[in-house]
């Protein structure tokens, strides 16, 4: 996706605080943190939101999960709790339209809903 900020920074072509990548998956600290650690986990291929996933991206969005708590490990927030967000359209405040995982942790946290 030629327009896609997050495929823009998976390419290098938008600078980013890289905190992991490999063949599948890119990680990068969000710009504008709502946390102490604020980390987005991106497939490398675009797809637009949770609302547009196949069966073959199972695989995939599972990997996600792992590079999460892999990096929640990492940031050491993982005995203290963290939480995973995936926003899907506009209502919930999807922006960024290339499916991403928020790992949020590092300070207690409200209420999840609002
Ligand atoms: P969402 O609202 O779930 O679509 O999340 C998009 C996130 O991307 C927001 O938390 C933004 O702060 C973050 N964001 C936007 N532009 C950048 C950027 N250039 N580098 C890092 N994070 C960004
Ligand atoms: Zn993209």
């Amino acid at each position: 996706m030629d327009d896609c900020l997050f495929c823009k920074i998976i390419k290098g072509e938008i600078p980013s605080t890289n905190v992991y990548h490999d063949d599948q998956v890119t990680a990068f600290r969000d710009i504008h943190p709502a946390a102490p650690t604020h980390i987005l986990i991106v497939p490398n291929r675009h797809i637009d939101s949770v609302n547009v996933m196949t069966r073959d991206d199972e695989p995939l969005i599972g990997h996600l999960f792992l590079v999460a708590k892999q990096l929640a490990s990492r940031e050491a927030i993982a005995e203290g709790g963290y939480r995973l967000i995936v926003n899907t359209g506009p209502q919930a405040g999807q922006t960024v339209f290339h499916i991403h995982l928020h790992l949020l942790g590092g300070a207690p946290m409200k209420h999840p809903m609002g």
